[in-house]
């Protein structure tokens, strides 16, 4: 059977999860309707909304469902610019295109907040950046994720959302990869908004969240029925919802053995290192279950495939919705240059075993053997 590594990109559906949504797709009922069937439903979606929050310590009130994380990313941030308070967003170097492409898709200027070489945000430069804001600029409006898809760096969040607190502005949070793989506290760390995706932690695609705090008001993007107290019109998809809060019941009982993954994952990474690969964001607080690697002279695209053939399913960076694979932006942002061409991701989760790890290293040592001697024949012809 192929190893999965590509976590990051889709986790396996939980049993948990899938049991319940089957439940729930047998049973039918719309949420709205208050015969029996209607409020089984309405109970479905309840229940879960409380599973959901408490994975990252909110209240069942504070979240709102959506049709996954990207959704949940623009509700927060055309929430906020609906304000009209707002004339310039500031985002992390390394945040996901659902968080970039929204915020450049509502006309305000998109300001990049640059990471250091490990692919952390720089607080100094927001620190700069907050005080030579002027009237003219708005009220601050930073995206920071907590952890990056791509290398699984986690970001200076708390600090950040003080420093925008203290200057009057508001942090929207992308937790879609951090949620039920580290500890999360939406309190703790402060942020006016948090996004979050059911697919990641073992739920089923099409279902997000969003947390929202005191300081925001929800502006709808879709307009119907009152579904979601007025802010999110449609019928809720009940299954997948049941099944997110399945996953994020697991997810937040199974906490502790998440982290096993980062010894599993260092002692892979060091067999790599040992044959030139570069392992980002190494040294940088991280999610327990990403590994990403830069090899020079390798191609992702050529890692990614020949790693398949030989049953290891991993992804180069970020998975791409075309299928094409572009040198990793993350990598890039991080000032790799042309090793950025090199990335490869390996990402576990809830179902991966030390032996999952071990055959990828196995594999992909064997595969840049393979190259490396390609490469030294070509040499020789030449
Ligand atoms: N944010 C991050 C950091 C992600 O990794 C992803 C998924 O790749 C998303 C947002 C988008 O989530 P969804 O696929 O649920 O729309």
């Amino acid at each position: 059977m192929a190893v999965y590594l590509d976590h990051n990109a889709t986790a396996p559906i939980r049993p948990e999860a899938l049991e319940v949504i089957r439940a729930a797709l047998e049973a039918g009922g719309n949420p709205s309707s208050v015969h029996a069937s209607g409020r089984v439903a309405r109970a479905r979606v309840e229940d879960a909304r409380s599973s959901v929050a408490a994975l990252v310590g909110a209240s069942p009130e504070a979240l709102v469902f959506t049709g996954g994380g990207t959704e949940a990313n623009a509700l927060a941030i055309e929430s906020v610019v609906a304000s009209g308070e707002v004339r310039r967003i500031l985002v992390g170097a390394t945040e996901h295109e659902a968080v970039v492409n929204t915020a450049r898709a509502t006309g305000l200027p998109v300001e990049i907040w640059p990471v250091d070489r490990r692919g952390v945000a720089d607080l100094d430069w927001l620190a700069a950046r907050l005080k030579g804001w002027g009237a003219e600029d708005g009220r601050p409006f930073v995206a920071l994720m907590l952890a990056n898809n791509e290398t699984g760096v986690i970001q200076p969040v708390a600090q950040a959302a003080a420093m925008l607190r203290e200057a009057g502005g508001w942090l929207h949070v992308d937790a879609v990869q951090a949620a039920g793989k580290i500890a999360v506290d939406v309190t703790a760390l402060g942020a006016d908004t948090l996004a979050l995706s059911a697919h990641k932690l073992g739920g089923p695609q099409g279902v997000g969240g969003l947390i929202y705090g005191e300081r925001v008001r929800i502006t709808p993007r879709l307009h119907g029925g009152g579904q979601e107290r007025g802010l999110r019109a449609g019928t809720e998809n009940v299954a997948g919802i049941a099944g997110f809060g399945a996953a994020a019941d697991v997810a937040r009982r199974d906490l502790a053995q998440a982290a096993d993954q980062a010894v599993w994952r260092d002692a892979a990474a060091a067999r790599l290192a040992e044959a030139g690969a570069v392992v980002a964001g190494e040294g940088a607080e991280r999610l327990p279950g990403t590994l990403c690697i830069a090899t020079a002279d390798f191609p992702s695209a050529l890692q990614v495939m020949s790693l398949d053939l030989d049953g290891v399913q991993v992804s180069a960076g970020a998975a791409c919705s075309s299928g094409k694979v572009k040198p990793s932006g993350v990598l890039a942002a991080m000032g790799y240059g042309e090793l950025a061409a090199g990335a490869l991701r390996a990402s576990g989760g809830w179902n991966t075993t030390q032996q999952d790890w071990d055959r990828f290293a196995d594999v992909w040592l064997a595969v840049h053997a393979r190259r490396t001697r390609q490469g030294e024949r070509v040499r020789e012809l030449a």
